[in-house]
């Protein structure tokens, strides 16, 4: 017999995807039903956002307490701003520059931009509808470019050849973090006839050397923004977006600490895809501060009453590269399937410091660290240590008991590092797992298909019971 859900649990649930249903359709009235036929018909992919309710279902729904308000804060967050994002596009295109997720938004905010995360899409649309993603892949590979390449920056090409990629002022990307990655933005600059400012990061990115020349690269990127765009910089604005940085910092440092702890007090996407907008979208913003500080405040909820996010924690996982995107919901799956707990991902952990907002040089250098050591690339760039040495190091201090590796199909980079990487868990002892799919296409491997390498490795490698059984 099915346990009925406590009440505040269902509260919980339909106040939160209220409150997404509310904006939405604030936000589709104050467009008017003209103006928003033509823009869906201009833009396909806004029709994906009538699945987020099923997305809400599956990461919300399976969750409990503090966990759950944890995902429904966070999904509301994503959904309200993807919400408002649709209409920036909309309302003021002059003022609209593309940037790559490796090159962070806290410039173009500062300077009275709006900013669209290319990579948005890549993520957003195999989460909410991956067949309208799978329809994208085709039309790149249809376009002729190489289907060996990464389906992330290859799902945006798709986009952009099918002409349903918004028009900007400008793009700005960056040579990280590998070449797939770096080669779409010149298939993006000539589709969109727009120019586009390649930032220089150099191999060796850690040094006070790679600083110094990144500074100069961020100030001719300023300087360029300014001739190309209505943009003006605020040295003073970029020192309060930086200090609303350094608190989420601060906030999301004291959530990892409490993860430390056995049961973890949260886990999977109130880890890393929380970290993912915080930083990657939303740097800065009132918005994330207070996301963050909400979703660190839930963590202690659990943590004080010595609660684990999840029912029954059996194991606990760090992920090194890309989750399947398109199979967002396997984390949730695991959870009640197997009592393993996502702990975190090379995408979220990094052991920067905060930004010195004493002076604009200090912004420029710290921030342009930040953007040096981007998610994927600060692993996949520079010497070896860069890929090992973080790894180790988050699978000791967030006692974690197995490796699960991203063996997405694009990402050859990473792949090639398999053989070293099966000999260092070895000696250590450390169950790994490489785990075979697609980020975003599910005709490659499936969801059966990945559930059954959790599955068999839980069975035979972890040795622990299916739950339920
Ligand atoms: S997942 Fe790998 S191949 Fe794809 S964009 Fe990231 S680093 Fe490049």
């Amino acid at each position: 017999m099915q346990v009925p859900l406590p009440l505040k649990d269902t509260a919980v649930y339909w106040k939160n995807l209220a409150a997404i249903a509310g904006k939405v359709i604030g936000q589709a009235a104050r467009t008017g039903p003209a103006r928003l036929f033509s823009n869906a018909k201009q833009y396909p992919w806004l029709a994906s956002f009538g699945s987020a309710p099923k997305l809400y279902h599956l990461l919300v729904g399976s969750r409990s307490g503090a966990y759950r308000q944890a995902n429904a804060r966070l999904l509301k967050a994503i959904f309200f701003h993807g919400a408002e994002a649709a209409n920036t596009l909309f309302e003021q295109p002059e003022r609209l520059v593309l940037n790559e997720d490796l090159v962070p938004p806290e410039i173009l905010f500062a300077m009275g931009l709006n900013s669209w995360f290319v990579e948005y899409l890549g993520f957003l649309l195999p989460m909410l509808q991956p067949q309208l993603a799978e329809k994208y892949l085709d039309v790149a590979d249809n376009a002729g470019v190489p289907p060996d390449i990464c389906s992330l920056p290859r799902h945006i090409m798709g986009i952009a050849h099918a002409g349903d990629l918004p028009r900007p002022r400008a793009v700005i990307t960056s040579n990280s973090p590998c070449d797939g990655g770096m080669a779409s933005y010149t298939v993006l600059g000539r589709q969109l006839n727009v120019p586009v400012f390649h930032l220089d990061v150099p191999y060796n990115f850690y040094t006070q050397r790679a600083a110094d020349y990144f500074v100069k690269q961020l100030e001719n990127l300023i300087a360029w923004l300014e001739k190309h765009t209505p943009g003006r910089m605020d040295f003073d604005e970029l020192a309060r977006i930086c200090q609303r940085r350094n608190a989420m910092m601060e906030a999301e440092s004291n959530l990892w600490d409490m993860l430390r702890a056995r049961p973890a007090p949260l886990a999977a996407e109130a880890v890393y895809l929380n970290h993912l907008w915080c930083f990657t979208v939303r740097p800065g913003t009132q918005e994330a501060l207070s996301l963050m500080q909400d979703i660190a405040r839930l963590a202690k909820e659990n943590y004080d009453a010595q609660k684990g996010a999840l029912e029954k924690e059996q194991a606990r996982a760090l992920l090194w590269g890309v989750w399947p995107v398109f199979l967002t919901p396997m984390w949730a799956w695991a959870e009640k399937t197997w009592g393993l707990s996502l702990i975190m991902d090379s995408l979220s952990f990094n052991r920067l410091s905060p930004i010195d907002t004493s002076s604009e040089r200090s912004m420029l250098r710290d921030l342009g660290r930040h953007i040096m050591a981007g998610p994927m690339a600060r692993h996949s760039r520079g010497p070896m240590e860069n890929y090992f040495n973080d790894m180790f190091f988050a699978v000791e201090n967030f006692d974690i008991d197995m490796l699960i590796m991203s063996g997405h199909i694009g990402c050859k980079n990473a792949q090639a590092l398999n053989g070293i990487l099966r000999e260092k868990c070895r000696e250590r002892g450390l169950p790994l797992l490489v785990m075979e799919y697609d980020l975003s296409d599910s005709r490659i491997v499936n969801e059966k298909g990945i559930h059954a390498q959790v599955d068999h490795f839980m069975e035979n490698v972890m040795r622990v019971k299916r739950l339920g059984s």
